[in-house]
């Protein structure tokens, strides 16, 4: 997956790639450390966060830490591993967008989302893929909010058929293959993204 996954918008001055990522043009950087030149572009070798130094015009890569431990406000995506009225589990595989074998666990509580006088919604569904936000660590359970128009599902099966969904208005989205409307708490770029479930 790209830097454009892991909710970490543009607004953010640091940029995570992975390895083989564009980093820049030769002309405008040098590759420094984890980096390298490939034809018309300097590339990543390692992921981790870019550094640019104006002065030696060159671009590096500082290797991601693997993280041991989820923290507070990290941006996770993870597939759906099973989902109740309330809550669903969530076999989390990226984290800040750095891919992560440590494959953390985490809850998503959708009881305390949008949605409110006590409708019931359904927010995500099983192996829909989610990127949602580490509310709290408390007692080692990672709870995840998926409250924002960044966090939700980012790809999806359709329920009855198991055909991909399609990008949809609003919170809905209509099966391509068999009309049915699926609801879920989509992110505001499902269906752009190249991932299946
Ligand atoms: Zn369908």
């Amino acid at each position: 997956m790209s830097k454009s996954e892991t909710g970490e918008k543009k607004s953010s001055a640091v940029a995570v790639v992975l390895p083989g990522d564009f980093l820049a043009s030769p002309e405008e950087f040098l590759p420094g450390m984890n980096a390298y030149e490939q034809g018309d572009s300097v590339r990543a070798t390692h992921a981790g966060r870019v550094e640019k130094d104006l002065s030696k015009r060159e671009v590096a890569v500082r290797p991601a830490v693997v993280a041991k431990t989820l923290k507070v406000g990290d941006v996770v995506v993870g597939q759906v591993e099973a989902a109740m009225t309330s809550t669903a589990g969530v076999k989390i595989s990226y984290l800040n967008g750095v891919e992560s074998h440590a494959s953390f666990p985490g809850t998503i509580f959708t009881r305390g989302e949008r949605g409110g006088r006590g409708e019931r919604r359904t927010y995500v569904k099983l192996a829909d893929v989610v990127r949602a936000r580490v509310g709290s660590t408390l007692n080692g359970m990672n709870q995840l909010s998926i409250d924002e128009p960044h966090l939700g599902v980012i790809a999806a099966l359709c329920s009855v058929c198991g055909a991909p969904l399609p990008r949809g208005d609003g919170g809905r989205a209509r099966c391509e293959q068999c009309g049915s409307m699926e609801e879920r708490k989509f992110a505001d770029d499902f269906g752009t993204q190249n991932i299946q479930p």
